[in-house]
């Protein structure tokens, strides 16, 4: 069940490009007779909701793999270049693509973990990919520090919020630890 919910957290956050693909008709019928488990975003009512012949299927067949394969599928679609339009809506990481010491040292930590910092990020990856809570961006999980935010720390600037004074510590904080790595 934790596998079908995660793969539902998942279709729920590839909602939006699908239904904004021109492909969407033949995306959709890769859910089969299931289209409900990809709910929109933001839905978490919906997201929980299962049919009966779902819960036996979850506990009967490997209906948790096959979602999840569809899931990598469609995740193939938006983030594969075959779809201008999907792929083309990607975001980039503030924290590590705007230049500046501490963002080089973030896309060194990036790539030792495997992650390409060149590629443009997805909400739907999970494994690498954050939100933040306050403001919705889209982040690398591991770049993402919630009081740091660049994007909340605008925001907060914009407003005239003591946010900016409290993100300055924030990146002298992260430029001392990047000092911290290029010597490690
Ligand atoms: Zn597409
Ligand atoms: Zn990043
Ligand atoms: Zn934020």
């Amino acid at each position: 069940m934790a596998l079908v919910q995660r793969v539902r957290k998942q279709l729920s956050l590839m909602h939006a490009y699908i239904m904004t693909c021109p492909q969407r008709a033949s995306l959709l019928q890769q859910l089969g007779s299931r289209p409900h488990m990809m709910s929109a975003e933001g839905d978490y009512f919906a997201q929980d909701m299962y049919s009966l012949r779902d819960l036996i299927d979850i506990l009967d067949s490997d209906l948790a793999d096959r979602l999840a394969a569809t899931a990598t599928a469609l995740a193939a679609h938006i983030m594969g270049g075959n779809c201008s339009i999907c792929s083309s809506k990607g975001f980039f990481c503030e924290y590590c693509t705007t230049p500046s010491s501490a963002a080089n040292a973030r896309r060194r930590a990036l790539a030792e973990t495997g992650v390409n910092p060149e590629a443009p990020i997805y909400p739907f990856q999970l494994d690498i990919v954050t939100q933040c809570d306050a403001c919705g961006g889209t982040f690398h999980r591991a770049c993402h520090k919630p009081a740091e935010c660049p994007k909340c720390a605008r925001r907060g600037k914009r407003s005239g919020s003591q946010v900016f004074a409290a993100d300055s510590g924030g990146l002298a904080a992260a430029a001392a630890d990047a000092g911290k790595s290029a010597i490690g």
